[in-house]
């Protein structure tokens, strides 16, 4: 009810819910007191790695070169070219001026592709456990989130059996490598599951944000399925590959129809991604230095990666889910006897290391806990390692 003073808030906003990554990451900064020992934030999914330079100065050259007014919806021709230049969308003939929209960010990219693709009360399925966005995304399209448990057992890869409750869904969300569980889908697995998708006539948003973040598995985009690239949409984006969460860059590539929706409806909400950014995207991806800075992350993450199995292979009590891609680590707790807020909350407030806990991601989360090995060096890393170790020494 309206009271006198107060704003009438939509029901739309009164259903958003602010994100458990988020809160943790608040928690941990709160925790912080005078004389207290530092927290190590293991929540946040941003790379520790600076932008490599070349973008930062291409960026800079972009502004001095005048990029700093409105730009085409759809974004810089010459990084549209180059974002299909990529592997996973070769042979599909996409066309720059038809099948791909820069937005900014691949959030943003996600939340066009549902506005246009999602009318108020359609069903969208979405993988449990998965990104906290998903579901506030569906919803604020109108639509309905329906979610497919998984389990460790299933290697987090739902059961496509009857197909029952998917049988009225509009649209698919799929992620793959997947956070939270660091799953990289097989080419076999993507099949079953665009082909169960299109059986019952839905479309599939792919979310592709973490494909250059893989070790021992091969990414495969959806895009690579001739047969269902009329019901695909892909999303990527530039702020895993290139440690440049800050500067907003993603794009959306798929069906023509669907894209000129997407690019209408960023004409009106977002306008563009900004133009100096798009600018610096096109010297990310066609650069040599660029290129050498990204290898570099990579093996750092999987110097880090080693530390993280080495660490909890001597914990003995938890579990890890293979780390195939993304740079997050799948914890299970379930023999610790705790749940995982109450882990992740006492984790910070008796050991000062945040990890998000799993029941964040949907209810197949429960029992795990999200820790990210991007956000902190290898020296680092080991001590938050240590805190979780004496943690779990002390639960177990
Ligand atoms: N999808 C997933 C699965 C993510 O983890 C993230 C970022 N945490 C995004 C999309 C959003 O990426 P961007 O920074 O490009 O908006």
């Amino acid at each position: 009810m309206h009271t006198r003073g107060e704003m009438n808030i939509s029901s739309r906003a009164q259903a958003l819910s602010h994100s458990a990554i988020a809160e943790m990451g608040d928690l941990a900064r709160q925790s912080a007191g005078p004389g207290a020992r530092a927290v190590i934030d293991l929540s946040e999914g941003d790379p520790s790695f600076a932008t490599p330079p070349r973008i930062i100065d291409e960026a800079v050259e972009g502004l001095r070169k005048g990029l700093t007014h409105y730009g085409s919806a759809r974004g810089l021709p010459a990084l549209r070219e180059c974002l299909l230049r990529q592997k996973e969308f070769q042979g599909a003939d996409y066309r720059a001026d038809a099948n791909i929209v820069v937005t900014p960010g691949a959030k943003f990219a996600l939340y066009a592709a549902l506005m246009c693709l999602v009318d108020p009360g359609d069903r969208v399925v979405v993988i449990d456990p998965s990104w906290v966005s998903y579901d506030q995304m569906i919803r604020l399209a109108g639509g309905v989130p329906v979610h497919l448990r998984t389990t460790a057992g299933g290697r987090f890869f739902p059961e496509l059996g009857d197909g029952g409750s998917l049988a009225s869904a509009k649209a698919w969300i799929i992620n793959t490598p997947h956070n939270p569980t660091a799953r990289v889908y097989e080419e076999g697995e993507l099949a079953r599951l665009l082909r169960a998708a299109a059986d019952t006539d839905s479309v599939i948003i792919s979310d592709e944000i973490y494909k250059d973040v893989v070790f021992d598995a091969a990414h495969v985009s959806a895009a690579r399925f001739a047969e269902f690239r009329d019901r695909v949409v892909v999303v990527g984006g530039f702020s895993k590959t290139y440690a440049m969460t800050g500067w907003r860059l993603g794009y959306v590539v798929g069906p023509q129809t669907v894209l000129a929706k997407i690019a209408q409806f960023q004409q009106h909400t977002a306008t563009c991604a900004a133009p100096f950014v798009q600018y610096a995207g096109i010297a990310a991806m066609t650069s040599a230095a660029v290129k050498d800075a990204v290898k570099t992350m990579l093996t750092e993450y999987e110097e880090r990666r080693r530390a993280v199995q080495t660490a909890i292979d001597a914990m003995g009590a938890v579990d890890l889910a293979a780390m195939e891609g993304t740079f997050y680590a799948w914890l299970g707790i379930s023999r610790l006897g705790v749940n995982s807020r109450d882990f992740a909350l006492r984790l910070l407030r008796e050991h000062d290391v945040s990890v998000v806990p799993g029941i964040a991601f949907g209810e197949s989360g429960e029992g795990w806990i999200r820790l990210c090995y991007g956000h902190q060096g290898l020296e680092i890393l080991r001590q938050a390692l240590g805190r979780l170790g004496d943690f779990v020494g002390r639960l177990g």
